[in-house]
């Protein structure tokens, strides 16, 4: 038996999400006295990395008509390997290519699809599983008799160690079946230089209460200062202050992190929906009744101008003392 986990990269670099997607695998497959198998689609040429978060064989593809992602091609590409190793559970990292990869797979080979997975089966006969629903506010279980399943890991949720276990690396041929895909993408313009949001376990997020755009540099030491990703309150973005790909929350990005910090930001249930699920919260406010003290698990009740620069001068002498 073969459980088959897609090995997504970007750049030429596997993601995080990646390797917590194998270590979970790995536990899954243990639980199923089975074998870890991992798909790594036009990667990096360090594919053998893999190995040390549990991937005992490597399958590769490289092919010129799969250098730009297009959902369909891929999860033609994953059932292709999923069959010929006779892998009934696939496990894939709850990304936005993820995401747009994994219903497909599941409806091309009549399995259940459990997304935004976040532990362990409790149970694999039969198969019973917890994820988070209703924008993270709520963790449901579901349970399937379906032999065949595909997995979504919520990014964050389960973690990962590197062992020094190695595994087989061997490049599998796959042709697509359909030569011209149904979306080409053009060209991505992305910000460099920056820690992604969705991929971050330290983020400084900041709000209306920074009054303005010139007031986020502040923000911007404290994040550099923790390694942090910055991220803004939807109005913030809407206004221009700070640019789209920072918007957290119900229609913006929903983020784990291991630590949130929200500064001047009321904790409106849309922006809640999307940051609720981060490990610890620390909320900087004046108005001690903003809603996201009732979320936060630290609060400061101050102002983000006083607050701030005092919080940037005690990480930068504790970092300096170390
Ligand atoms: C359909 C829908 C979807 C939405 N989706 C999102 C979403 O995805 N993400 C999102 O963020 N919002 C979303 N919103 C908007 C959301 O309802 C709130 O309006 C928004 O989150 C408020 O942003 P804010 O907290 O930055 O601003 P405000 O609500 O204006 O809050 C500013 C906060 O800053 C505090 N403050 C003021 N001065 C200081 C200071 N000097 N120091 C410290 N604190 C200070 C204030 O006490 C206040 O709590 C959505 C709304 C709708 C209707």
């Amino acid at each position: 038996m073969k459980v088959l986990v897609y090995a997504e990269s970007w750049n030429g670099s596997f993601k995080k999400s990646t390797f917590e997607a194998i270590h979970y695998a790995a536990e899954v497959a243990k639980l199923m006295n089975a074998e870890t198998v991992a798909l790594s689609i036009s990667g990096t040429e360090d594919h053998a990395q893999l190995g040390q978060y549990g991937a005992q064989i490597i399958k590769t593809i490289e092919n010129a008509a799969l250098e730009t992602f297009d959902n369909q091609t891929y999860a033609e590409a994953i059932i292709a390997v999923a069959d010929e190793m006779g892998a009934d559970t696939i496990i894939i990292s709850n990304t936005n290519n993820g995401k747009a990869i994994a219903p497909l797979v599941a409806a091309k080979r009549k399995a259940a699809l459990i997304s935004n997975v976040i532990e362990l089966p409790e149970s694999i006969s039969p198969f019973t599983i917890k994820r988070k629903t209703f924008s993270s506010k709520a963790i449901a279980k579901y349970q399937t008799h379906s032999d065949k399943k595909v997995i979504t890991i919520t990014a964050n949720a389960f973690g990962y160690a590197e062992g020094d276990s190695s595994a087989s690396v061997e490049s599998f041929d796959f042709t697509p079946q359909e030569t011209t895909p149904s979306l080409t993408s053009l060209s991505v313009d992305s910000a460099t230089g920056k820690i992604g949001l969705t991929e971050a376990d330290l983020v400084v997020s900041a709000g209306r209460g920074l009054k303005g755009p010139e007031n986020w540099g502040m923000v911007e030491e404290l994040a550099d200062a923790l390694g942090a990703a910055t991220a803004c309150s939807k109005p913030v973005s809407d206004i221009g202050w700070r640019p789209h790909s920072e918007h957290v929350g119900q229609t913006g990005i929903a983020i784990n992190p291991q630590l949130y910090i929200a500064v001047g930001i009321s904790g409106a249930i849309q922006h809640l929906a999307g940051v609720n699920a981060s490990k610890n919260i620390v909320v900087i406010n004046t108005d001690p009744d903003a809603p996201f003290f009732k979320a936060a698990d630290y609060g400061i009740v101050g102002d983000a101008f006083e607050v701030l620069p005092k919080l940037i001068s005690a990480i930068k002498s504790h970092k300096a003392s170390i």
